[in-house]
Formats: structure tokens, C-alpha cells, sequence
């Protein structure tokens, strides 16, 4: 009887963006367990941090009430988790001194110094229409476009170049689409880990005579059931791909009406790569020139194929530039604009599409307006009834280092944790700590709550009602299952409120109501009803009139560019901006485990997952460890100029010798504090994966 639930809530998973549709089984306000549903993705499948990822809700470490930081206490920058010294550093407040300060205290800098003193960050892990809503407030309440989110650190390469060839940053085709292609080809990415509902997806069709082909520097578990497994050296993408072009190119295995009809630019990028010999290639890339032939080959003679990817692609100074590549490949080939073809990067959290589509980007308006584009402009201003910002905002990495010159004094963050998730994270701490006035609203008290100066208790997924843009382009539906503990709010609730400190009337009545006036400035999603969703549960876009099916397969016929027609550009090979040296000779490759969420704050707290995966670690290749003269289970201590960590090293052989694997989810082992805060110049990306390190025992 224990274990009977009184209700039972449909709504969509928190983690990833295959965005599997469950159901919370819910008793006395606590979810009991979780279920999964027919949802266009995943069809009744869950994945561990799917089905026993919930408990974090109910963890005893919520915070309740709001807090305000204690006279005096100075922002150290070292972070506790010990409830009894939180007390120490903020005290408990009402909700109206709280928020009387958070907006009232930005209100002034804005007032005293101009908008572009203030930044905010929003969240993937929120809704659109909190999305929506954060950056309508930075807009039209800050007077900024300093408004940003994590897919700063994620695909900000990849939409980049999306944008730049093809005109939209979005997929052009759903992960299941693998069931209809003849050859899949996966690189830079994990899908068993990081998106593993999908990879079951990509197995099955592999059962059924598909070919897989995976292209990483590290051995995935899908490596396992390809047909070719390409294990290149890191930072060498650009190397692999434009040899695979030059093989097209010079056995003509071009689509020549493809090219001649649907694009522009193909004669700088054949010029381009005749430079880029398989032979050239193969000491740069680490793989030998008739398997690149094989392989290029394949990819562009089979009846469809498409390219799945993730950050190993994106999280490089050339990560524009390795998506651009990409782009070339499926372009050259006419491997696009039909079902089992397209392109793919795979998105990480569950609406960081959704988000990023919402406007929570600095230089785009919801639906990818330009900001500096006039009429765009107009349009919003309008609708909004504010004048906004002409000029583009700074990203994620840039307001870090504002807040160093001292141009921006105040931030507002939602629901992200930049103390641990931002490169050089100890110099992220120390501008946050710098900054005049920082609130922070999340469910616990993370490292950069932690700064703050006043924290504002926030409502956990299943606590709220929203949509979700997962990343196939589905638009989906998650329903409120339980309530907020003590006196957490309600996010949407929170923005409103520091909306009407910054001198906004806002009173919007319902998550609905914030939703029509999307619908309404976002021809994309316009033909996408609250009624439909409720009703549907998932509408895909583009869906621009009520009744449209929506498009799960686009580019049929035209690309969103000028004149319809996709872009080729070229790419050369540039180095990573910290290569091994004599000081530090090894390599830190960074991301993230099976069982835990980005910076841990939530599947720390679920008590499956961390009970399998509990302590730092970082995998290291047995020939390493017998050279580091270290055993599995060890300390070591990873350093780079940045920082050190202390961890446990795991035997793992998937890495290449002398390249070492960190999950960046632990705090107590903050592999952020360590990597290097390059950019890629167009998307203004860190280089996550790839820094000089030096390991020892102890
Ligand atoms: Fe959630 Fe992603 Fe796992 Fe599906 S695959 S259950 S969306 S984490």
C-alpha cells in the first residue's frame, strides 16, 4: 500500500535533450517512481537518469526560504555544502525583502552606471517560457542584450556555422531518422552516456544492416557495434573531414545537381581541399589514408546518410569550423532535405534548443532575430512596447571578463552554475565574487548561489508547469506533478516579481498565457495551440499555422538563406590554443558521465545515481598508470596553469596515451578550475576539450 500512488502526472524527463516523455508516480506530494511513456522519442523507453533521477526534488538540501547574504561575510569563493554553515554566511528573509533587494539593487546599477552594467544568465534545464520571459526582462527591464545560457558551452559552434551555411541552427532531421538512413556516421560524441535513449535508437537500426560509423579520439561504447571505428587524434577534426571531402572531390562523388542547384560557394571549398590528401592527412589525423578513402567512400554513396554530433565537434577554438565541415560533407554529397539523411549536433539539455530558440542568446531575438537587424528590431520593440538595445550582448565567457574591467557590476542567474561550469573556473568564482550585486535562483545552493548576494528559493522541474523544445524540434508539454517545498516559488512567479523591481507592469496570468505571446512573436512555433500541446503532449516545428502537421525532416526544397541556397565554407587546420609542452605534457579531455547531470547539482542529490557513481574520477589509460606508477583507485593530482585538482584515477583504455578523461560534475574536484577559457571566435566557445595538463601521484 506503501507504494501505491494517489496520482499520476505526464510530463517529459529534466536531463537530456532526447527529451523522453514519463510519468511521475506521485503519493502525498513525493514522487514514488517514474515511468515511461509513448513519446514520439522515446516510445516508452528511459534511461537511468530518467527513470531513478528524481529524488533530488525531495533532498533535504532545498532550499525553502529565501537568503540574504550576512553583512561583512566576505564572498571567499570556497564553497560549503554543510547546512549548518550556511546560516553563517546568508540569513533567512521574506520574500518581499528579498526580491525588494535583488531587483531594487540592479534597478540602481542600471539607473547609476547604464544597462550594459548588468548581465543575466537563464537556464536550458528552464521552460521556454521562463526562457522567454528571462530574456524579455534582461531586454526591456535591464536595457541589455547581456543575456545568455549553457549553450554558450555547448553547440554555440555548431549554430554558428548552422546559421552561417544553411540559415537555421536547429537538426535537420529527428535522431530516429537513424532507423531510415543507410549509414550513420556518429563523431565527437557519446550517445551511450549522454544521450542514451537515442543510442538505442542507433543500435537498432544497426541490427537491421544500417552502418555505423564512429569518429572520436575516445572508444565509445558505440564504437562496439560499428562498422568502422575511426579513432583520429584529438584536435585533429578538421584534418579527417577535409580529407574525406578531398577523396569526394577527386573520385567525383560529388552530387553535382545538388551543388549546381541548391547551394553557392562549392568552388572555394573544392580549392580548399585540394590541399587535404588522405596521404597528407593520415600522420596529422592518426588514420591511415585508405580508411579515410573507405569511409568517404561510403558516406557519400549511400542511398542516405547522416551525421549525429556532439561537443567533441563543438568545444574547440575550431568548432565552427569542424561544424562547417560537417555542413560541407552533407552538402557536396546532396546528403540532406530527405529523411535518413540530414544533420544532427545532438543537444544536451533538455531545452537548450527551446531556450536558445526563445531569445536566452545575446545576439538573437526570440526565433533568431538579429538584434542588430532593424526591422527585427522594430517588430519586438513594438510588441513589446520598450526601445531595445541595437547592439549585441556579451556570452557567457565574455561577462566573466566585463566583470573584470569592471564593466559589469550586477547579474542576475537562473538555474545555472557557472562557478563549476564555466572554463578557468577559479577565475569565474573570482568575478563573480567581484561583482556589486549578484542574485541567484535555483533549487540548492550551488557554488555560484554560494556567491551571491541574495538567493531566491526556485521550483524544481516536476514542480512546474512548461514546454520543452527537445532536439528534434519537438515542442513538448511538461505538467506540474508536485508542489514546491516550503517557500520555494514557482520560477515564472520569480521572474515577475524582479520584472516589477525593474520597473516592468507584467501580469501574466498563466504559463499558457506567456506561451501565446511566443506563439504570437515567433513564426516558427505559431501554429502551435497551449490546447494542441495539452492535447498532443509534442507538436514539432516548423509549424507556422494552426492545423500545419509540423516539419520533423526540413530543407526539402529550400534553406531559410538568401535566395534558398545553402553556403559552402572552407576550413583550414588551427592548432588548440594550449598544445602539451615539456611543463605540462598530457592532454585534459572534459565532460560527463552516464549517471550524472552537467555540474551534479541535481543527480548528486538522486540517490541511484550517486550511489553508483559517488567520487570524483578521472579515467586514465592503463600505460599511463603503470608510467604515473599510480593503481586504479589512487589519488592523483591534475594540474594545469589554471588550477589543480585532487581524484581517484579509473583504468580506462577508451582515451588515446596521455589524454585523460575528467567528468566535470564533482565539486570537490572542480575539473573546470583547470580548463583553458579560449574561444572560438565565431561562436565564442571554450576550448573544453583539449588543455595542457601534468598529473602526479598523491
Ligand atoms: Fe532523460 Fe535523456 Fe535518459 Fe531520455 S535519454 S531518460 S531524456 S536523460
Amino acid at each position: 500500500a506503501l507504494n501505491i500512488p494517489d496520482k499520476q502526472v505526464d510530463s517529459v524527463c529534466p536531463y537530456c535533450g532526447v527529451g523522453c516523455q514519463l510519468t511521475y508516480n506521485v503519493k502525498d506530494n513525493k514522487i514514488l517512481y517514474v515511468e515511461g511513456r509513448q513519446g514520439p522519442a522515446n516510445l516508452g523507453r528511459l534511461c537511468v537518469k530518467g527513470r531513478y533521477g528524481f529524488d533530488y526534488a525531495h533532498h533535504p538540501h532545498r532550499l525553502t526560504k529565501p537568503l540574504i547574504r550576512r553583512e561583512g561575510v566576505p564572498k571567499s569563493g570556497e564553497f560549503t555544502m554543510d547546512p549548518d554553515r550556511v546560516l553563517d554566511v546568508f540569513r533567512e528573509a521574506s520574500w518581499e525583502e528579498a526580491l525588494a533587494l535583488a531587483g531594487g539593487k540592479l534597478a540602481d546599477i542600471r539607473d547609476a552606471h547604464g544597462g550594459a552594467a548588468l548581465a543575466g544568465f537563464g537556464s536550458a534545464k528552464g521552460s521556454n517560457e521562463e526562457a522567454y520571459l528571462f530574456q524579455k526582462l534582461v531586454r526591456t527591464g535591464f536595457r541589455t542584450n547581456n543575456v545568455d545560457h549553457c549553450t554558450r558551452l555547448c553547440h554555440a559552434s555548431s549554430v554558428s556555422a548552422l546559421l552561417e551555411g544553411i540559415g537555421s541552427g536547429a537538426v535537420s532531421n529527428p535522431v530516429m531518422d537513424v532507423t531510415r538512413a543507410e549509414v550513420i556516421v556518429i563523431i565527437g560524441a557519446n550517445p551511450t552516456v549522454n544521450h542514451p535513449v537515442a543510442a538505442t535508437w542507433i543500435k537498432n537500426a544497426v541490427k537491421t544492416g544500417v552502418k555505423l560509423v564512429v569518429m572520436d579520439p575516445r572508444r565509445s561504447d558505440l564504437a562496439r557495434h560499428a562498422h568502422r571505428f575511426l579513432q583520429f587524434k584529438p584536435d585533429t577534426d578538421v584534418a579527417l573531414l577535409n580529407a574525406m571531402m578531398h577523396v569526394i572531390v577527386h573520385e567525383k562523388l560529388v552530387d553535382e545537381a545538388f551543388i549546381a542547384s541548391r547551394t553557392i560557394g562549392y568552388a572555394e571549398l573544392e580549392a580548399n581541399v585540394a590541399n587535404y590528401s588522405p596521404e597528407a592527412m593520415a600522420p596529422i589525423c592518426g588514420i591511415d589514408a585508405d580508411t579515410i578513402r573507405y569511409v568517404a567512400r561510403l558516406y557519400a554513396t549511400s542511398a542516405g546518410s547522416m551525421i549525429l554530433w556532439g561537443m567533441g565537434i563543438s568545444q574547440h577554438v575550431h568548432g565552427t569550423d569542424n561544424a562547417r565541415c560537417l555542413i560541407a560533407l552533407s552538402l557536396m554529397t546532396g546528403q540532406i532535405g530527405r529523411p535518413g539523411t540530414g544533420l544532427h549536433p545532438l543537444r544536451g539539455q533538455n531545452n537548450v534548443q527551446g531556450a536558445s530558440d526563445a531569445g536566452l542568446i545575446p545576439m538573437m531575438l526570440p526565433d533568431y532575430q538579429r538584434v542588430d537587424n532593424p526591422s527585427a528590431r522594430a517588430r519586438f520593440e513594438q510588441a513589446w512596447g520598450a526601445t531595445l538595445d541595437p547592439k549585441p550582448g556579451l556570452t557567457v565567457v565574455e561577462i566573466m571578463d566585463a566583470i573584470d574591467a569592471g564593466q559589469i557590476r550586477g547579474m542576475y542567474i537562473m538555474g545555472e552554475n557557472p562557478a563549476m561550469s564555466d572554463p578557468d573556473a577559479n577565475h569565474a568564482r573570482a568575478a563573480l565574487a567581484a561583482l556589486e550585486h549578484l542574485v541567484v535562483q535555483d533549487i540548492f545552493l550551488t557554488e555560484t548561489a554560494y556567491l551571491a548576494d541574495v538567493i531566491l528559493p526556485a521550483s524544481a522541474f516536476p514542480e512546474k508547469t512548461g514546454t520543452f523544445t527537445n532536439t528534434d524540434r519537438l515542442v513538448q508539454l511538461g505538467r506540474q506533478a508536485i508542489d514546491p517545498p516550503g517557500e520555494a516559488k514557482q520560477d515564472l512567479w520569480i521572474i515577475q516579481q524582479m520584472a516589477s523591481r525593474l520597473g516592468l507592469p507584467w501580469n501574466y496570468g498563466s504559463v499558457a498565457e506567456v506561451f501565446d505571446e511566443m506563439r504570437r512573436n515567433m513564426a516558427s512555433i505559431g501554429g502551435i495551440t497551449w490546447e494542441r500541446l495539452e492535447r498532443n503532449g509534442a507538436v514539432v516545428y516548423p509549424c507556422m499555422n494552426e492545423g500545419d502537421t509540423g516539419e520533423p525532416v526540413v530543407f526539402t526544397e529550400l534553406f531559410p538563406r538568401e535566395g534558398g541556397k545553402a553556403r559552402f565554407v572552407p576550413a583550414d587546420i588551427i592548432p588548440a590554443d594550449e598544445r602539451p609542452d615539456a611543463e605540462y605534457p598530457m592532454v585534459l579531455i572534459t565532460g560527463r558521465q552516464l549517471e550524472h547531470w552537467h555540474t551534479g547539482s541535481m543527480t548528486r542529490r538522486a540517490g541511484v545515481l550517486d550511489a553508483i557513481e559517488p567520487d570524483p574520477v578521472a579515467l586514465v589509460h592503463p600505460l599511463d598508470m603503470e608510467r604515473l606508477n599510480v593503481k586504479p583507485g589512487d589519488a592523483i593530482t591534475i594540474a594545469s596553469r589554471r588550477g589543480e585538482v585532487v581524484l581517484y584515477a579509473r583504468a580506462d583504455d577508451s582515451s588515446p596515451v596521455g589524454a585523460i578523461f575528467v567528468p566535470f560534475c564533482y565539486y570537490e574536484a572542480a575539473i573546470n578550475r583547470l580548463t583553458n577559457a579560449a574561444l572560438d571566435p565565431f561562436g565564442k566557445i571554450p576550448e573544453f576539450k583539449y588543455c595542457a595538463i601534468k598529473v602526479a601521484p598523491g
